[in-house]
């Protein structure tokens, strides 16, 4: 089939990358020993303390977001240490086996698949812990699967009401740069991510920005580690805090999306993603009024800026309705993935979208439905439309 104009990617990540990133990123290798090279790379991580609302250090890795959850392990737990992961689906899952497979111990909660973690059932089992063995609390802010945001100053608040030194250590791999998460205002000890979701890079870097608290823990702390060593990344020159050749390439894409991030304002980036979130939100709704079709989260508060979770309690297959939209429509959605797999559609709405991307995609997916005889009310992107002119104005 001959495709023309532009493939949409409503993923939840990889995210799209703007032109303008695209553009920085094309260029020659240079001598990543320059002076010029050293002062750019090094903007971009004091920039980064911005994104990561931090005065603590930041530090980068060539990796992607799994690198990033096995940093926090290798930094400040050794294994045989105990951490209690909430569990709120595919990712924490995931990361919570990364600790068993490191030889850590996990004490992990009910299922919070359909409502955010419960941060009263949190403060039981840290009250319940009186020998102090759990070492941290990690948490999952935007958990993709379910597309949940949960409350990590709730959590955080927790942790203080029983007493508990437990670190808290958050995956803001689906949140940073498009749901605030204020790391020092909410006392979280530390912050990773990954390139490719609110930060609008190619994938294949992460980021961790770390608190006094984490600093001090990891200088005793943790297990055998080189790569990871976030100590070992300090010093003046780029090979020595890349541990080797740093990515030359994704350092200048890196302080484009800086730039655009930075310009716009943080504050305009969340209510940017605010706003298509909630257009999103009204025309699923509107899809959904006779119950055909409704949000993973029962709590509307808690419906993530980021990704938008849907099933089908008609029955109506999601894998099919994704491929139809894939290969006629020219719009790739999110699956569901793990305990989820077969029952979700994601609508991924972060990263460089404005309102045409979403409207162009809330709209071929009403015509996926028609093709496929999903039972749907009509009206989902009229209803978005409606929304979105009442946002624009106010
Ligand atoms: C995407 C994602 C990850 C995994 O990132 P990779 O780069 O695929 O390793 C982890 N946690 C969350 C919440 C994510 O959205």
């Amino acid at each position: 089939m001959v495709r023309r104009g532009r493939e949409l990617i409503q993923l939840p990540g990889p995210t799209n990358i703007p032109e303008r990133v695209l553009r920085a990123m094309h260029r020659p290798i240079v001598d990543f020993g320059s002076p010029e090279f050293t002062s750019m790379a090094r903007g971009c991580v004091e920039d980064l303390k911005q994104v990561f609302q931090t005065k603590g250090e930041v530090f980068a890795y060539s990796a992607n977001g799994h690198g990033a959850w096995e940093l926090a392990f290798d930094n400040l737990i050794a294994p045989g240490e105990h951490v209690l992961m909430p569990e709120t689906g595919r990712f924490s899952q995931s990361w919570a086996d990364m600790a068993q497979g490191l030889g850590c111990r996990v004490t992990t909660t009910a299922p919070y698949h359909e409502r955010p973690v419960d941060p009263d059932a949190i403060e039981h089992l840290l009250r319940a812990d009186k020998g102090h063995d759990l070492k941290a609390v990690m948490m999952v802010h935007v958990e993709t699967s379910t597309g949940i945001t949960h409350d990590v100053g709730a959590v955080r608040q927790a942790i203080d009401r029983a007493g508990h030194p437990a670190l808290l250590l958050v995956d803001a791999i689906a949140s940073l740069g498009a749901v605030d998460l204020p790391m020092d205002r909410l006392g979280i000890d530390l912050v990773v991510t990954a390139s490719q979701k609110g930060l609008m890079l190619p994938p294949g870097m992460a980021f961790a920005a770390v608190g006094e608290r984490a600093m001090r823990a990891s200088a005793n702390g943790g297990a055998a580690r080189r790569y990871w060593d976030w100590r070992l990344r300090q010093g003046d020159e780029t090979y020595f805090w890349f541990y080797g050749t740093p990515p030359v390439q994704m350092l200048f894409g890196l302080r484009e999306a800086l730039d655009m991030i930075l310009e716009e304002g943080l504050d305009n980036v969340f209510a940017r993603h605010h706003r298509l979130a909630e257009a999103t939100r009204r025309a699923v709704a509107c899809w959904g009024r006779e119950g055909t079709i409704d949000f993973q989260c029962k709590v509307p508060e808690a419906r993530s800026d980021a990704v938008t979770a849907i099933h089908f309690p008609s029955g109506a297959d999601p894998d099919a309705l994704r491929k139809r939209c894939r290969e006629q429509l020219s719009v790739a959605f999110g699956a569901g993935i793990g305990p989820f797999a077969g029952r979700l559609l994601r609508i991924g709405h972060l990263g460089d979208l404005n309102e045409p991307m979403l409207l162009g995609a809330l709209g071929a997916l009403e015509v996926a439905m028609r093709l496929e005889g999903v039972p749907h009310n009509p009206g989902g992107v009229a209803a978005a439309a409606a929304y979105l002119a009442e946002a624009l104005v106010a």
